[in-house]
């Protein structure tokens, strides 16, 4: 078989079969509540985004964190793509390929660079990029947390010191009084417990403690500070809502006939997904080797649960790695095996755990450097969210990440590349990719065509 056939040889049970209308109204699971603030696309009721970040898009001399860990040569430098500069432009590209939806985030460094002295005229900026976002037709989703620390904060011991909590919703506080009314959707922060995971338990991200006690301790504060942020945010006027953002990790042993694995992967499920949907079906915080706690006010506090997935985790022999139950799964750039049934699967864990809750994909895609991998990654994520919303997991709307290519955390700006848009690192340029281009057509005929996959 040539090359080619043989590669889509191995997505072809991850396509759709047939054609898939995505979100017809009749589709709509009973009971499902359209998303707030309108959606946008072909298809009635569901939302098409694109989400990014601050840092990864902006980068620059910020005193944050991660600008200082890259000078001590721990992580690479981050020159931006440019979008500090240029949002209103980029909001303008999206828009024309249809999507109605932009996810971005604040640089807390960028508008308190000191402890209380706020930065009016990054604020003002910040107010900017909302207006611009809603100028171009898109609705900006604004996320407060997104991995990244003021200096100042960070050497203070960020949220595992509880002395610093008031600080981070004083900023929660002062952001959200100043943008409600210029965007009506918020997020607390982006993926806590990877934050936890990978900052205190993994040690790969700043402050690169590997340090269980410290990221059981941090399972806790996150999720109050979760609870607090929420009920400031939602006492403001105009009321925003206020969604969760959390990756769907999707724990599996790789072999399932081995206990240890099996038991591995579970005890990492309870923890990882198991506090969070616990606390916030229940308001009780029952994380690792500490004493359970119940925080009333973390029960219900969301609006909204935004779900983000890339690839499934496995426990095997060697360790962790990424689950596929096909041996010849196609691996994207990073060496992640692409297993849709994780995305499904989560949608379908999150509904049965906070039933009534509306979902969202607050992000997926993945680092390529090939369109046609890129193509079919989303055709066949869009297949499983298909299959969950059959199943009643009420999914509003589809977020890509990303718009504009950007930084990749500790891969810099590698091969690692997210985008649906590229940029010329010299002039700043943008070229809409091919995927771009193939999306665009998908939301304008609300139809995911597999004879249109290449
Ligand atoms: C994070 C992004 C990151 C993406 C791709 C997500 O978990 O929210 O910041 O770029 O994964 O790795």
């Amino acid at each position: 078989m040539p090359a080619d056939d043989e590669d889509r040889a191995r997505w072809l049970p991850l396509l759709p079969a047939a054609p898939i209308r995505i979100a017809p109204p009749a589709a709509r699971p009973a009971g499902s509540p359209p998303l707030p603030g309108g959606s946008s696309g072909a298809g009635e009721g569901f939302a098409w985004g694109v989400a990014s970040s601050a840092f990864q898009a902006e980068g620059g001399d910020v005193p944050n964190d991660w600008v200082a860990a890259a000078r001590a040569g721990r992580v690479p430098a981050n020159p931006g793509n440019g979008f500090w500069e240029r949002a209103e432009d980029d909001f303008r590209l999206v828009a024309g390929l249809g999507i109605g939806h932009y996810r971005l985030s604040i640089e807390w460094s960028r508008v308190e660079p000191e402890p209380g002295r706020f930065d009016e005229r990054a604020i003002d900026r910040y107010r900017a990029v909302c207006d611009g976002a809603r100028a171009a037709g898109l609705v900006p989703w604004v996320n407060l947390f997104h991995f990244t620390h003021p200096l100042w904060f960070a050497e203070r011991g960020g949220f595992l010191d509880t002395r610093n909590h008031p600080a981070f919703l004083r900023y929660v506080e002062r952001l959200g009084r100043a943008l409600v009314p210029h965007a009506a959707h918020f997020h607390v922060s982006n993926e806590s417990m990877v934050y936890v995971l990978a900052s205190y338990f993994l040690g790969e991200n700043p402050p690169f403690l590997r340090d269980p006690a410290a990221a059981f301790a941090m399972t806790r504060h996150v999720l109050v500070l979760h609870a607090d942020a929420y009920r400031i945010l939602k006492g403001l006027e105009p009321q925003p809502t206020v969604a969760t953002i959390e990756v769907y990790l999707d724990p599996r042993a790789e072999d399932p006939a081995d206990e240890g694995q099996r038991a591995a992967a579970a005890r990492f499920d309870a923890w990882y997904h198991g506090t969070l949907l616990e606390a916030l079906a229940t308001g009780w915080i029952r994380a690792p080797q500490r004493e359970p706690e119940e925080v009333p006010h973390l029960r219900g506090a969301l609006d909204l649960y935004g779900l983000n997935f890339y690839s499934s985790t496995s426990f095997g022999a060697a360790g962790p790695g990424t689950f596929s139950d096909r041996p010849d799964a196609p691996r994207d750039a990073l060496g992640r095996a692409v297993h849709p049934g994780g995305l499904e699967a989560g949608l379908l864990r999150v509904a049965r755990a906070l039933p009534g809750v509306p979902l969202l994909v607050t992000e997926n895609g993945c680092p390529t450097g090939d369109e046609t991998f890129r193509i079919r990654y989303i055709a066949a994520h869009l297949a499983a969210l298909d299959r969950a919303r059959r199943q009643g997991a009420p999914v509003g709307g589809y977020f890509h990440w990303t718009a504009v290519d950007n930084y990749e955390w500790r891969h810099g700006f590698g091969p690692a590349r997210f985008g649906l848009v590229g940029f010329d690192p010299h002039t700043g340029a943008r070229a809409v990719k091919a995927s771009g281009r193939w999306l665009a057509e998908v939301i304008r005929d609300g139809v995911l065509d597999p004879a249109r996959v290449p």
